[in-house]
This record gives C-alpha cells, structure tokens and sequence, in this order.
C-alpha cells in the first residue's frame, strides 16, 4: 500500500456578489470568471443574510436540463414546487440533491418572512449517458444525515463515507463527498478523497489551514480553496474561534460542456433542443 499523499492548496477564490432569480442576493464562487468551472462542478452559490429584502423575492418558475442542483440549507426554509408534482420544504440542516435530468420547471422560494436565510446551491455536472433520464430527487432532513464527532470535530455526512458512515446522497457517475464540518479552535481532521477527483474547501466560518507542514496554507472565511490532487485533505481549524467548512469531491466527466443558464448539455445541437423542449412545454 503506498503512503497517504496530502493534498494541498491549488488556488484560492473569493467568490463575486451577485444577484439571481428574482433578485435573491449571493455569492458566486464557482462559476464566475475566477473560477468559470471545477468538472464536475458547475457552480457553487454561497447565501448568507439577515436582511429578508435580499431573500424574499425567491427564484419564481424556472427551468434545468442536464445536470443536478444540490441545495443544502444551514438556516432558514425554502418551499420548492415543480411541474411534475413534486412539492416540500427544504429545513434547516437539510439537503435536496436533485437530478433534472430531462428537465423539470420549478421554483425555490423562502418559506419565511423574516430571520437568517444560509446555505449553498452547487450545481454539478452529469455524463452524456445520463443527461435525459427521468428527474430524480434525493431528499434528506437534518435527522436523515449522519453526524458524526470525531475528537471534538463535528462531521455531517451528505454524501461519501467518513470513518464507516456512508452519506445518504448517492450518485454512482460522479462519486460525490459532500462533508459540512465544524471544528472548535485548534482542533483537526483529516479525510480520505479518491486521487483524481476535483475537490474544494469552502470556508463560511473561521479559517482553516489545509495541507501538511510548510506545504499548508489558509482558506479564510468566504473563500474557496481548490484542492490539488492526492488521497486525503488534513483541515485544521483556526487556534482562536471556531471554523465550519465545506468539503466537496467528485469524479470529474472530461466532457464537453455546452451551456447556457440552466441548461447544461455536450453540444450546441442539444443545447437549441433543451430551448425548444422548454419552450413547447415538452419539460
Ligand atoms: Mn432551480
């Protein structure tokens, strides 16, 4: 068995502010110019605010083709609703991993009037074979999703294994690991990733140090750190207050990428397809 290869830090991004559906305020952190793309990562939209005025307005009726949302709330409720049915309330520690597949048209919109709305939209990537299957959801509730406390850190599992727990989320194209870790100051994990899959950092509290003795460097809060490749990430958190991360990894598709808005497919000619299906109500 060959020896553990730390991964370190390949660049940092600070994500853009920005405004999307209809004027919800947030940051865009993949997808943007710093970071056009992590294949199989899309985007990542960070949303964090008090202020009901940069959340009330919602995303009203839109459409997706080809790729997967994944939503995952750390505070606040979100209602979504889409045109084949399927209805809920996304809460509080919560995660919607959804498969649009062939498409759907839905609408994400604050289930509050009032009070902190936080979490994160990543959009990733599905393979060529995959981009018409039927819509898919996979929805876990806070209780749903393993936790875990591993010295002292705390470890939520949305998808991937940690220490023998396996997240509910699967998705067999992209292998994802989907980690929300929180670790007192001056605490430290360390986590096992497949070599060859892109993989992120994502500070929304505190600041960490990632990678291994003078190869180390920080990821301040509101930052992402792309990851260079190796088998496993070390996270320390910062020595005087708490730190909470995202860990994201997954299998990249080495495809071609045609896309525009909430479209994602290989090639133009699928691309003026996904216009015309919407268009003539064939979602
Ligand atoms: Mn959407």
């Amino acid at each position: 068995m060959n020896a553990p290869s730390p991964r370190g830090i390949a660049c940092l991004v600070r994500g853009l502010p920005t405004a999307d559906g209809a004027g919800v305020k947030l940051t865009r952190v993949i997808g943007q110019p710093q970071l056009p793309d992590l294949d199989p990562f899309l985007m990542l939209d960070e949303f964090g605010t008090d202020n009901p005025d940069d959340y009330i307005a919602g995303f009203p009726d839109h459409p997706h083709r080809g790729f997967e949302t994944v939503t995952y709330m750390i505070d606040g409720r979100m209602r979504h609703r889409d045109n084949h049915g399927h209805e809920g309330v996304l809460e509080p520690g919560g995660v919607q991993w959804m498969t649009a597949g062939s498409g759907i048209v839905h609408s994400e919109m604050p289930e509050q009037q009032s009070g902190r709305m936080r979490g994160f939209q990543l959009w990733i990537n599905l393979p060529a074979r995959d981009k018409m299957t039927p819509p898919r959801y996979q929805e876990f509730a806070r209780e749903q999703i393993a936790q875990l406390e591993i010295h002292g850190v705390r470890v939520k599992v949305i998808a991937g294994a940690v220490a023998g727990s396996v997240g509910p989320v699967t998705q067999p194209a992209t292998d994802p690991t989907y980690l929300d870790i929180e670790l007192p100051a001056g605490h430290e994990f360390t986590q096992a990733l497949p070599s060859g899959h892109a993989a992120f950092v994502y500070a929304y509290e505190g600041e960490a140090r990632i990678g291994v003795g003078d190869k180390a460097d920080t990821v301040h809060a509101h930052e992402l750190a792309v990851l260079t490749d190796g088998t496993e990430v070390r996270i320390e958190g910062g020595a005087k207050t708490r730190t909470r991360v995202i860990l994201v990894a997954g299998r990249p598709l080495r495809e071609p990428v045609a896309k525009y808005g909430p479209f994602v497919m290989n090639t133009r000619a699928e691309l003026m397809q996904a216009f015309e299906d919407f268009q003539n109500g064939r979602f």
